[in-house]
């Protein structure tokens, strides 16, 4: 077939008759050609590439292409014959971001198509082999209006299409590790979260932001930044879940959409691995960085239905991961609403808690684990919110940290620690604590100077006590600092050894002389747990062959304090001993020349089983309850406030925001029942528990609710309930129990 039967297809019968079609009718009379000369014209035309021809018989199979536009496929190909859709390729989203219909859907629906762009099936190994067409295309039809096959043009844009391929690709992707941008994983959020709605799948969110990368950039240089931002895109990609998108959104801002993930349990392990994969230390031209990582989750449809409310989500847990003290993971949560804007005020108040003389510092002494005499004090801040009442350091350090204002309230500190001291009689030394970013501060050393000076305390007195998070980020600057700080006269101690990047070989480097083992090791060891007890002796060891001084922090039972002795530590710190107490109480001690405390506390330490007491939904068949939560573990809980519960029975829990766990009770005694759950609960992150999977909004629909993110309460269970409620009794009598004793019994009422 030739460019004369497609032009005969417009209606001629031959080619050198032609019954030109109505619209051209009109040219064709005050047109000077010939029908030959006109064919002649096309022919000319199909020759220099100007516009190639096609067209397909009724079951859209090419039986024409322009001689040119066939010469683009391999010799041996046998296009002629094929199906269109197996020949041409409409370009997908992932190349050009277009939302093209597959040209397989155009031409199954009959329609008309312009300037489509499709590439050429079968060239997909080597990409400056691809090709690109544009083309066009009009379905026909005979007299009785049946269709006959599609007829078009086409033009090979390749050339052009290259190009714009190139530049939206440097619109889509990050030039400095491959991964996508910021732009294009909003793009694919937004798409993915648009399927989910139709297709009712989930999809997570993983935000990443980088502990301390911004002091490697600074002391290292840019260049050597970006290459640590390349290695850590690299480890990313290794551990990242199978069908993530990977994303870098910003400076040191990372990004993952997991779809079809909304596990917890997995999610969680997945954080945890990107975590301890970013924190291993790095080479970087020949020197080695560490930095760490603060990861917030958020899951569609539970936390959001819209990229911008999921990403609003992701961004609150990232930000209380980090405000929890970097290195962790957290999953969003109603809470967190709340927790963000609590933050915000705090940081408020505390810029101005210096100049309203709310801040205070308090002392804790150590002692010595021989003859209980005190040995020294650490300073801990103390603020009295005029509103709130105190505010633990816990929760303003780690604010003040963010907001810089830990300078400011790290300097106050010093300076009234080392008065404070220099009244002490005696030659006590005095411990203050310096937090990681004060570290990073070049004017620390002049700062501590100060410190001294003013209050005439001898260098030798003053302790700082550091973390070992100032080893994250440049490990060589941190070294400087450690030898400017030394060269001072001052000690240094090393705290809450054991819960930061335990990387050991620092310590050879650093002039620690005392090292402080974080209080989760001392309270692993009060039980019979061999194996803390084991990690405590190796630290002891540890230290006492590097002739460091050894304290265990928050020792607070009797047994405690035994095993810390035998073990060979030789301070104690703790509230067996004392709690941190005002100056004039130290004043009170030192001056009453009674240098030895008394240990006082309880002989053992329970095992710590978080006791919380907050309302839970309870469901039996089609009944709802609520219930007082005593007991929360990982396989069970216990409740309080249904009466005479058999055992056996299986009750369906709320949790609350869409946790819903199946239990069966396994104890039961009163308004007490015991449960044992069906699945076990997973970490939240926050040292909390929750359950992997939550009640899908979808599914909340299909009960009357509106479609949207899971909301804070306990209405879950209730409208579970609600759905099938039927005309049967309840089967347990409810009782308050709310009060803080139990009146189980008494106040009772029928739910
Ligand atoms: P840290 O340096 O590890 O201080 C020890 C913490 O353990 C103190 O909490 C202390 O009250 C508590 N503790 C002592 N003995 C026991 C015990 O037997 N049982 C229990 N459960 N806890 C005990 P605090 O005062 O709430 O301080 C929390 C953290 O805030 C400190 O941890 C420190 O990291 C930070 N911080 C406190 N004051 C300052 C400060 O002036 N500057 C800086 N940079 N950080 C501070
Ligand atoms: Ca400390
Ligand atoms: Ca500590």
């Amino acid at each position: 077939m030739g460019v004369r039967e497609i032009w005969k297809g417009f209606g001629g019968k031959d080619a050198d008759s032609i019954r030109v079609p109505d619209a051209e009718a009109a040219v064709a009379r005050i047109s000077t050609l010939s029908d030959r000369q006109r064919l002649e014209l096309l022919e000319d035309c199909e020759q220099s590439d100007l516009a190639w021809f096609w067209s397909t018989d009724a079951k859209c199979r090419l039986n024409y292409l322009s001689a040119k536009a066939l010469a683009q496929f391999a010799p041996e190909r046998a296009v002629i014959g094929e199906a269109v859709s197996k020949v041409l390729q409409t370009v997908n989203e992932d190349e050009d971001h277009s939302e093209a219909k597959p040209i397989a859907f155009l031409l199954s629906s009959r329609s008309s198509f312009t300037e489509l762009v499709v590439r050429l099936h079968g060239d997909d190994a080597d990409e400056s082999a691809r090709r690109w067409w544009q083309i066009t295309g009009r379905p026909q039809f005979d007299a009785r209006r049946e269709f006959i096959g599609y007829r078009g043009t086409a033009k090979d844009i390749t050339s052009t299409y290259a190009d714009k391929r190139k530049t939206s690709r440097m619109a889509a992707f990050d030039a400095l590790t491959g991964l996508s941008n910021r732009h294009r994983m909003s793009q694919r959020l937004t798409n993915a979260l648009r399927a989910n709605e139709h297709e009712k799948r989930s999809c997570a969110l993983i935000m990443l932001d980088l502990d301390r990368f911004k002091q490697v950039n600074d002391s290292l240089g840019h260049p050597a930044g970006d290459e640590l931002l390349r290695q850590v895109s690299q480890r990313l990609q290794r551990v990242a879940p199978g069908g993530a998108e990977i994303g870098r959104i910003g400076g040191d801002e990372f990004q993952l959409i997991v779809p079809d993930l909304d596990d917890r349990g997995k999610l969680g392990d997945y954080a945890n691995r990107m975590i301890q994969m970013i924190s291993q230390p790095y080479s970087i031209e020949g020197r080695r960085a560490i930095i760490g990582t603060s990861v917030g989750i958020a899951i569609a449809p539970y936390d959001g239905l819209e990229s911008t409310e999921l990403v609003k989500a992701a961004d609150l847990a990232l930000y209380a991961a980090k405000g929890g003290g970097r290195g962790q993971f957290r999953f969003y949560s109603n809470d967190l609403k709340e927790t963000a804007e609590d933050r915000r005020e705090i940081e408020e108040d505390l810029r101005d808690a210096i100049d309203k003389d709310q801040l205070r510092m308090h002392y804790q002494p150590q002692v010595c684990t021989k003859a209980n005499h005190v040995l020294g004090f650490e300073s801990l801040m103390r603020w009295e919110h005029p509103v709130r009442g105190p505010v633990s350091p816990g929760v303003f350090i780690p604010i003040a940290e963010d907001s810089n204002l830990i300078d400011k309230l790290g300097e106050w500190a010093l300076m009234q620690s080392c008065l404070d001291a220099a009244s002490w009689p005696g030659e006590l030394p005095v411990s203050v604590n310096v937090s990681a970013r004060q570290f990073l501060n070049e004017d620390l050393p002049d700062i501590v100077k100060k410190a001294l000076k003013n209050s005439g305390l001898p260098p030798s007195r003053l302790e700082l006590e550091i973390t070992e998070s100032v080893f994250v980020g440049d490990v060589g600057s941190a070294s400087d600092m450690f030898a400017k700080l030394y060269n001072l006269g001052v000690k240094l101690a090393l705290d809450d050894f054991g819960t930061g990047y335990s990387s050991l070989s620092y310590l050879r480097k650093a002039p620690f002389s005392k090292l402080k083992i974080d209080q989760s090791f001392v309270n692993g060891c009060s039980s019979d747990d061999a194996s803390g007890l084991a990690i405590v002796q190796a630290i002891a060891n540890l230290a006492s062959a590097m002739n460091m001084t050894t304290v265990a922090e928050g020792v607070e039972a009797m047994d405690q304090l035994k095993t810390v002795g035998e073990l060979n530590i030789d301070l104690v710190q703790g509230f067996i001993f004392s709690r941190a107490v005002p100056q004039e109480e130290v004043m009170r001690k030192l001056e009453s020349q009674e240098l030895v405390y008394e240990p006082i506390g309880p002989a053992t330490m329970r095992a710590e089983r978080r006791t919380l007491y907050r309302r839970v939904g309870v469901v039996h068949e089609d009944h709802h309850y609520s219930a007082m939560l005593r007991d929360l573990s990982r396989t069970g809980a216990r409740i309080e406030g249904l009466v005479d519960v058999p055992i056996g029975t299986e009750l369906v829990i709320d949790l609350g925001e869409g946790q819903i766990v199946v239990g069966k009770v396994r104890r039961s005694q009163d308004a007490t029942q015991g449960l044992q759950f069906e699945t076990p609960l997973v970490s939240d992150g926050a040292g909390g528990l929750c359950t992997r999977h939550r009640v899908s909004p979808y599914m909340l629909t299909s009960v009357g609710m509106p479609l949207q993110a899971l909301q804070s309460g306990h209405h879950l269970a209730a409208a579970a309930a609600g759905a099938n409620s039927g005309n049967t009794r309840p089967r347990f009598m409810q009782v308050d129990v709310s009060g803080s004793a139990s009146r189980a019994g008494r106040d009772a009422y029928s739910g």
